[in-house]
Order: C-alpha cells, then structure tokens, then sequence
C-alpha cells in the first residue's frame, strides 16, 4: 500500500488570486512523479475542519472583499484549523490567506477582518500597493534564494514567536520597512509570493511535501527529481526586476 497525504484546499473558490491554484498542482504533481497518492478536498464557506483528517492545507490569496468572506467564516468553521497548526501540519497560506491566519488584517476601509490568530502577526492596508517580482534569501532551501511576485497593500508585522521565510533581495516583503518577507510558526508557513510560489521554487515545495509525510509516516527521503527547468526559469526569475 503506497503512501498517500490529503489535502485539504481552503476557499479555492473565494481565494484564488493570481492562479494561487497552481500551489495545489505542483504539490500533487510532485507526489505524483514520486508515486505518492493525494487527495484533494475542497474546504469552502461551511465546511468544517475535522484536523485529523488532513496533511497539507493551502490558504490562497484575495483582495479585501474576498477576505471578508473567508473571515466570517474562518471563526464560525475553521476552528479545526487552529489545532491542526498546534499538532504540526504544514500549511502554506499566501498573501490574503497569510494576513487571516495572523490576528486581524485592517482593511483599506479600516474594517478589521479578524484572522485565526495560528500566526502571530497583525496586518494593516496601507496607501502603498507593494507590487512587483520577488527574491528572497533563505535558509529554507538549498540554493538559498526564493523568487516570486507581489501585490498587496496589507503591511504585516510579526511577533514573538514566529520566524520570517527570509530576508528580501529585490521587492517590499511584509511591510517595506523591516527587510523581511513571511512568516513561519512550526509547520506554518505563510508568505506574500504569488507566482505560484510552490512551482516557482521546487524545493520549496519538496519541502512542504517531506513536513506533511513525516508527520503522517516518519522520516522519509524523498526521491529527487529532475528540476532543471524548473530550475533554468527560476535563474530567469531571479534577474527579474
Ligand atoms: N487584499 C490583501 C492586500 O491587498 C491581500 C491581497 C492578495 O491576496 N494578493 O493586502
């Protein structure tokens, strides 16, 4: 019996900006080439979360009047959610899903959109929209460098607790002014990369695949791929202005 993870998509109907989709193809993709079985379950407005039953969760990106949606309902029926961060399932939220997995983000119209609090950060719109392409430096993957793009006015400011993705190179992060870009808090991962970001950085993504079999499995060595495309855009990318 070959190994299998579930995952559990939040709001891919609601959050789904800038084709954040792609993340849930390139992990199930990447499973695939390695003969790992993936489930994916839609968990939309209602749906509640029963934390045992998921590996990976993706928590895409939307602009202010999709996150009123999905904050509405992340406090009526995602509370699973907050004990599956808590017991260590990877989760990688981006942009919009990052702003409502911290305490609250301030909308433009300064209408406070509580978050679930896993992370904790606060986020604030600003008058600044931070657009643009991305590269990071990190120590999460072997080459160091992560790239992507952004945009969004929501400036995030971490607290104790929890770690950025990495320092940025090029581009404005989480608030232009600290010099950092995401968070991570156990397995929680968030982040303002779009792009998808999981295709644009395989290891990255080799990363969230090796976090959510070794909770479910145990230590696993992942067979490697072949990634030199993935890895010749990615050299592209990083020029990237
Ligand atoms: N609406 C949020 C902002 O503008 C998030 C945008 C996004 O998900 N790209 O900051």
């Amino acid at each position: 019996m070959g190994m299998k993870l579930t995952i559990g998509y939040l709001y891919p109907n609601t959050m789904n900006i800038y084709g954040d989709r792609g993340n849930v193809i390139a992990f199930c993709r990447r499973c695939f080439w390695r003969g790992i079985k993936t489930d994916i379950v839609n968990l939309g407005v209602g749906e509640k979360i029963d934390p045992e039953k998921y590996d990976f969760y993706l928590f895409g990106g939307g602009q202010d009047k999709e996150q009123v949606i999905a904050s509405d309902d992340l406090k009526q029926n995602k509370q699973g959610l907050k004990k599956a961060a808590e017991n260590g399932v990877a989760i990688l939220s981006v942009c919009g899903g990052y702003q409502l997995l911290g305490h609250y983000y301030k909308a433009f119209d300064g209408s406070k959109l509580m978050g679930l609090g896993i992370l904790n950060v606060k986020t604030h719109a600003s008058n600044d929209r931070m657009i643009g392409n991305v590269l990071i430096e990190t120590d999460l993957v072997a080459d160091r460098r992560m790239v992507g793009f952004e945009n969004h006015w929501g400036k995030t400011y971490l607290g104790d607790g929890v770690e950025p993705l990495g320092k940025i190179l090029k581009g404005f992060g989480n608030n232009n002014e600290d010099g950092f870009e995401g968070a991570r808090y156990k397995n929680v991962f968030g982040t303002y990369l779009h792009g998808p970001i999981l295709p644009k950085n395989n290891d990255f993504c080799d990363l969230l695949i090796k976090l959510a079999l070794k909770k479910k499995y145990g230590d696993i060595e992942l067979r490697e791929l072949n990634n030199n495309i993935e890895g010749a855009a990615r050299k592209i990318a990083e020029e990237l202005e």
